[in-house]
């Protein structure tokens, strides 16, 4: 049985040459680059909300530390550090050897640096805060969509909606096509290196965790417009387009949590620069619809009608 300090030492301590001090005194010292903003997010995750106890120990390292991530792509600022504060209701050795090994495995994927925390025991919780950087200036905001702005988004939709809609029985599928969406429910890939290469091009930007509608709806309230979107644009992979008949796969597709995809907004003139910044980024990208100066959020539906719309999108407090 080894000590809280035993437990820090072997599981979250490594060399971290980006940090003046890591681990192991009362603060770490950071030195930002000079000129630079520091771009700084939190998100909690717990046991039986953000993911189930049967859950691999290493998927849920990976998830933790890349929805963190997913912010910081969301801002277009390159990662720097992280602290991981987790409550544990015991020392399981074997859990978080293969915990820090996918957390370790995601931070060094993208050159972050785990430089403190806090460790106590309690239900299984995880709450980490990234850092990261970003010009002055540059960064993606949600306030700044501007009418006639192509909306874009990254990568495909729905994929880990459906599969956690799979994994509770709401939503058959074949086996064969349920492999194909699981990973990206359990190994969300942010997408650090477009949110970068979007810098200077996006007018706004947020990253997909809580459903399309929704979180495109947080840009147009930050900036005070509208959108139309029309579904039959939506990204998806192919083996889901055989569900598309389910209304639950549809509401997957429009309202479904936890993509961490980008939807971003950018100017007609800049299609080119966003296309040249995504492929740098090895991701594809789609134009969805655009930004409208009136208020409003309206998804044309394969008919050319506008659809109704039920729900837009996780949150925690809904009724
Ligand atoms: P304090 O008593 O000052 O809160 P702790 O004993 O909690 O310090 O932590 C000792 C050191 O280990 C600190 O540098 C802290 O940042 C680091 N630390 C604690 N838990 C973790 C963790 N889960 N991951 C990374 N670093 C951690
Ligand atoms: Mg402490």
């Amino acid at each position: 049985m080894s000590s809280e300090f035993d437990l820090i030492a072997k599981h979250f301590t490594r060399a971290t040459p980006d940090a003046a001090l890591g681990v192991g005194d009362d603060c770490a010292l950071l030195l930002p680059s000079p000129g630079m903003q520091l771009a700084v997010s939190s998100d909690m995750l717990l046991e039986g909300r953000h993911f189930s106890p049967q859950d691999s120990p290493a998927g849920i390292g990976h998830k933790s530390l890349a929805v963190n991530l997913s912010d910081l792509a969301a801002m277009g600022a390159t990662p720097r550090w992280a602290t991981l504060s987790i409550a544990l209701p015991e020392v399981n050795d074997a859990w978080l050897t293969a915990f820090s090994r996918g957390f370790f495995r995601m931070a060094d994927l993208h050159g972050i640096e785990l430089v403190g925390g806090d460790t106590t025991r309690g239900a299984l919780t995880l709450s980490i805060t990234v850092m990261g950087e970003v010009p002055p200036g540059q960064a993606l905001r949600r306030d700044g969509a501007q009418a006639g702005d192509d909306i874009w988004v990254s990568g495909v939709l729905g994929s880990a909606a459906m599969a956690l809609a799979y994994r509770q029985g709401r939503l058959f599928m074949e086996q064969i096509d349920a492999a194909r969406v699981l990973p990206a429910l359990y190994l969300p890939m942010p997408r650090v290196e477009l949110g970068v290469a979007l810098r200077g091009i996006a007018h706004s930007a947020i990253d997909i965790s809580d459903g399309l509608l929704g979180d495109l709806g947080h840009i147009l309230q930050r900036s005070k417009t509208g959108a139309v979107i029309e579904f039959a644009a939506l990204p998806t992979l192919p083996a889901v387009q055989d569900y598309l008949q389910e209304a639950v796969a549809r509401e997957c597709i429009l309202a479904g949590g936890d993509d961490y995809e980008l939807c971003f907004t950018a100017p007609p003139a800049k299609r080119d620069c966003v296309l040249a910044a995504a492929n740098d980024a090895g991701v594809s990208v789609t134009r969805i619809g655009h930004i409208t100066a009136e208020s409003g959020l309206t998804v044309i539906g394969a008919d050319g009608h506008p659809l109704t719309i039920e729900h837009t999108g996780y949150d925690h407090f809904a009724a």
